[in-house]
């Protein structure tokens, strides 16, 4: 047997591992696992060179729990290690300047394993000594085991090992029981060695079969229950495949394998580089049934099927992030911290890749099949309105396939759109005037009032729409959207300076004075009472709102900091039609029940008629009646 010092410059590297790496203790099973598949795909290739003597055979990696050992061990059959090979990958451990390292990054376990090269090294995390028994593949090679006690000393003695490869035997921590867990372990390979290339078997499992010695009196055979291997993996997942070699129905299935819960996707992509880096994976637009749905973080990061986290903020674009699936390069630099990273070129590279297939997908959808692009529209429009609100790039590429829905249900590019409105919608001042509706309800009256004037106007019912309508005013020239209610329909879209007959100034004044005196009180709103010919054909009475003002107090409610805005009492327009009948009658001789009555019910058309108010308006009514 022999002693020795593992060479480090600090005391003893074990407290430091304990204490700094507190938080992710459990990937430890990753490292540990992902080595056990390293050395066996290591062994796969030399065995393909020839230059492996005898059989590979059996090239499962095993995980067993030991109980009344207190031991968890990681076995495989893989290129093992001499004596002089653990003295130099396993003894030697550069570590100068740890301390301050340590320091910086004591959050994330990631980026000091990777600094350290501390991949085994972490099994002491979870563990009071760690047995390493291997036996290496090369002819005549000794087995040894080296034990170390999570002091720097270790021991190294020959042993008797009977197959090549490597036992990695772990005396699990008395404050770590939980890792000598099944139900532990098994959750921790589901994680982490998912997706590894090399079969790991947790165990045994139970499984169903046809029995061909015991049929039933239809001579069919009956199912018995076996003992089958507990394979906890799938070595050869989708992202890894051709596409060309995949159907449909394979993406929805591997999707409903990631997302169990989740509704069928909308569309995917298959990511698919070597040069100038290597990456692959699975992007799928989630159907979301509400805002509260959207989840960041559901895409899995792999580095060659190995699972490493399931935060890509940094490496795929903010927008992205909103998407499900995963993504495999063994070129992200994972074991850095994430500051880093977004400095990185290779990152920038990869991010600017994914954006350019995500858009190209979508415009080679909208462009073969448009129907199916414009049934899923409601669907995808969020994480597109994101992508073009938050990235340059991709709104220069979405702007030919992002699409305008109307209040008909009908879609248009932002080309088109343009196109049919121009004639009919553009202002004195050349002005291109789009007019929208919130809600189809709520707006009915006016959109129908737009309608009889053929206007078209659009729907903008979704999350991200106002700040939707703000960009594309400012990417748009000469541009304006205006709300169908934003003002009485003649000034909507003013098409000449030319104007109406109006009231004489102490008319207007009284008139005005009467229904301002007559307006129920209404919590935080305010109204401006004006008077206009309106035609003959229109509402006595009509609310407005300046577009101006909503869109304040929208931001007011929406962004921290303009909150003030949002206290802001509501402004609105109520607008007298002094062309209409029972207001020209009111000029001469208003009737106090007749003024209340045509508030009422403007108020009414707008859902402001409430409380008290509404209790009286339908006293008032009846006794019309
Ligand atoms: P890394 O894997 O990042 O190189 P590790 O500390 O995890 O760092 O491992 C150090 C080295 O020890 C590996 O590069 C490998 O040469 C050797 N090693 C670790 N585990 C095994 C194993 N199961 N079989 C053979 N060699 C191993």
């Amino acid at each position: 047997m022999t002693n020795g010092n593992i060479g480090v410059t600090t005391e003893n590297i074990f407290p430091v591992i304990k204490k700094f790496l507190y938080s992710d203790h459990e990937i430890f099973i990753r490292e540990i696992v992902s080595n056990a598949v390293d050395a066996t795909q290591k062994l796969k290739t030399l065995a393909s060179k020839g230059e492996l003597k005898g059989e590979a055979g059996d090239l499962t990696v095993n995980v067993s729990i030991n109980k009344e050992a207190g031991t968890l061990t990681v076995s495989d059959r893989g290129i093992g290690m001499t004596e002089e090979e653990i003295d130099k990958y396993i003894n030697q451990i550069a570590f100068s300047g740890a301390n301050d390292f340590l320091d910086k990054y004591k959050e994330d376990a990631n980026a000091i394993i990777g600094h350290f090269g501390l991949g085994f090294y972490s099994s002491f995390m979870v563990s009071k000594k760690v047995e390493i028994i291997t036996k290496s593949w090369q002819e005549g090679a000794k087995a040894v085991k080296w034990s170390c006690d999570g002091s720097p000393s270790f021991t190294i003695e020959e042993v008797d090992k009977a197959d090549r490869g490597t036992d990695i035997v772990m005396y699990i921590d008395d404050d770590c029981k939980d890792f000598l867990e099944e139900y532990k372990i098994g959750e921790l390979l589901r994680k982490y060695c998912r997706f590894l290339p090399v079969p790991v078997k947790f165990g045994m499992r139970k499984d169903w079969v046809d029995d061909p010695d015991n049929k039933d009196e239809k001579g069919n055979p009956k199912r018995k229950e076996i003992e089958v291997d507990n394979i906890i993996n799938d070595t050869t997942p989708l992202w890894t495949k051709k596409p060309a070699d995949l159907k449909d129905e394979d993406y929805k299935e591997f999707y409903r394998k990631l997302y169990p819960m989740s509704d069928e996707p909308l569309f995917w992509i298959h990511l698919n580089v070597d040069y100038p880096f290597n990456l692959t994976g699975i992007l799928y637009f989630p159907k979301v049934k509400s805002q509260f749905d959207l989840q960041k973080n559901k895409i899995q990061l792999y580095c060659n099927q190995v699972f490493v986290t399931d935060s890509v903020e940094g490496i795929v674009p903010e927008f992205l992030t909103l998407l499900h699936g995963v993504i495999d390069s063994p070129d992200i630099p994972l074991n850095v911290s994430r500051s880093y990273l977004q400095s990185d070129q290779n990152v920038k590279k990869i991010s600017t890749y994914i954006t350019k297939k995500v858009s190209d997908r979508l415009a080679s959808i909208f462009k073969q099949d448009r129907k199916q692009f414009e049934e899923k529209w409601d669907d995808i429009k969020i994480f597109i309105d994101y992508g073009m609100l938050s990235d340059e790039s991709f709104y220069d590429k979405a702007k030919s396939f992002a699409l305008l829905k109307d209040t008909e249900g009908k879609h248009y590019t932002y080309e088109e759109y343009q196109t049919l409105i121009k004639d009919n919608q553009t202002d004195k001042d050349g002005n291109l005037i789009y007019l929208y509706a919130q809600n189809r309800d709520e707006q009915y009256t006016y959109i129908e009032a737009a309608h009889a004037k053929g206007y078209s106007v659009l729907i903008m019912d979704g999350q991200l729409d106002p700040a939707m309508l703000g960009m594309l005013e400012q990417k748009m020239e000469k541009t304006r959207f205006t709300r169908v209610d934003g003002d009485v329909i003649d000034k909507l879209i003013v098409k000449s300076d030319e104007k109406k007959e109006e009231l004489p100034e102490e008319e207007k004044k009284s008139l005005t004075e009467t229904f301002k005196n007559a307006l129920p009180t209404i919590e935080k709103t305010e109204f401006m009472v004006d008077a206009q010919p309106l035609g003959e054909g229109a509402a006595p009475v009509i609310i407005t709102q300046s577009e101006y003002m909503r869109r304040m107090k929208e931001m007011g409610r929406l962004q921290p900091g303009m909150a003030f805005y949002g206290e802001m009492p509501t402004m609105m327009n109520l607008v007298l039609n002094t062309d209409h009948p029972l207001i020209k009658q009111s000029i001469k001789d208003a009737k106090p029940e007749v003024v209340s009555q045509l508030i009422d019910l403007a108020l009414l058309g707008n859902g402001l008629l409430r409380g008290e108010a509404l209790t009286k308006f339908i006293k008032r009514s009846v006794d019309l009646i």
